[in-house]
């Protein structure tokens, strides 16, 4: 198998019920690309047929077929981690395996590619999941919005095209909790962001709990922005600044009124005062742990677009 121009890379688990629609669907999409492909699938340790149907798949198309059976359930983005380390196109595309990301749309995140984007995110029109998941998610992606830098729509859509060089920038990096369509994004050079159909579950259910979600969503929050650290800064210095304003105030009516109810107020404005002053601290602990953090994640600082230079043994890449 040579280097194929592009790599499907599909995490599943417990699919057993909607594999063969999902193979029936997506090889002719794939087959009809004209370009070379490979698609990569990932047994999240499922613990029904699916990691079977996978290796039955194999052995029906072994020429574009790679399967990577993980040894237990380490999580969606952790699956497609592993397919990422082990696939080689020069397009990267992620998909479900419940087929609510219809195939048909591949090659339009294609043809974003062929217009020179890096990233294709996806925006689900008509989004066809129970008010419970949709509700919660628009208002995490509003906190997202405002905590990170980080423009992503509709986050929870995994229909989404990489370049090699994004993938191999997310493959460099060793962080345990991660959010791939975020993390890419931040290598990206040029993202754009198309719309799709979006289906219903084709069979079985959804493999997130409310609480898995949380989990995601933390993972998101806290592994792109160090805000809920620094909130604790701004919140002390405002109580101090204010207490203190209370304080002087205070001071200047005992000289002209005399002391109010024996100088209780101006204690609580002294308490506040020194109640700020460790928020502020705390803040500032914040600070330094968000540093150790970002250092500790050890992500790439940055991605080199090209290089020119005259210098022999230079080499320019994209
Ligand atoms: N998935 C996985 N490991 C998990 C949970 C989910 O590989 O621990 C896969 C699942 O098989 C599917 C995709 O991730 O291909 C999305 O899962 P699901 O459809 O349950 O999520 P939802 O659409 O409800 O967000
Ligand atoms: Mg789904």
């Amino acid at each position: 198998m040579k280097t194929p121009s592009v790599s499907i890379v599909i995490p599943v688990y417990n699919e057993q019920d909607g594999l063969t629609r999902l193979f029936d669907e997506l090889y002719p999409v794939l087959d009809a690309l004209g370009r070379s492909y490979e698609l990569v699938l990932i047994d999240d340790g499922s613990r029904d047929r699916s990691a079977s149907m996978l290796r039955e798949q194999y052995q029906r198309r072994p020429d574009v077929t790679r399967v990577i059976l993980l040894a237990g359930n380490f999580g969606q983005h952790n699956a497609i981690l592993a397919g990422f380390e082990r696939s080689r196109g020069e397009v990267v595309i992620t998909l479900d395996a419940d087929l609510q990301n219809p195939p048909a749309e591949i090659p339009r995140l294609l043809e974003q590619f062929d217009a020179g984007h890096d990233y294709v995110g996806t925006i689900r029109m008509g989004r066809k999941d129970s008010s419970w998941r949709v509700l919660p998610s628009r208002l995490l992606n509003a906190i997202r919005e405002r905590t990170t830098r980080i423009r992503i729509t509709d986050q929870g859509c995994m229909l989404r095209a990489y370049s090699r060089a994004v993938v191999d920038a997310v493959n460099a990096c060793p962080e345990m909790n991660t959010f791939i369509p975020a993390l890419a994004y931040l290598f990206a050079r040029s993202p754009v962001e198309i719309q799709v159909t979006h289906a219903e579950r084709e069979a079985g259910e959804s493999k997130y709990s409310v609480y898995s979600l949380l989990r995601l969503n933390f993972d998101l929050m806290t592994g792109f922005s160090i805000v809920p650290l620094q909130v604790y800064s701004v919140l002390g210095v405002a109580i101090s600044l204010l207490s203190f304003l209370f304080v002087v105030y205070m001071g200047v009516r005992r000289l002209i009124v005399g002391p109010e109810v024996e100088g209780v107020f101006t204690l609580f404005g002294i308490a506040f005062f020194l109640i700020g002053v460790v928020l502020a601290g705390v803040g500032l602990l914040g600070e330094y742990v968000g540093r150790i953090y970002a250092q500790v994640r050890a992500r790439p600082r940055y991605r080199v677009q090209a290089v020119l230079s005259s210098a022999e043994g230079e080499e320019a890449q994209h």
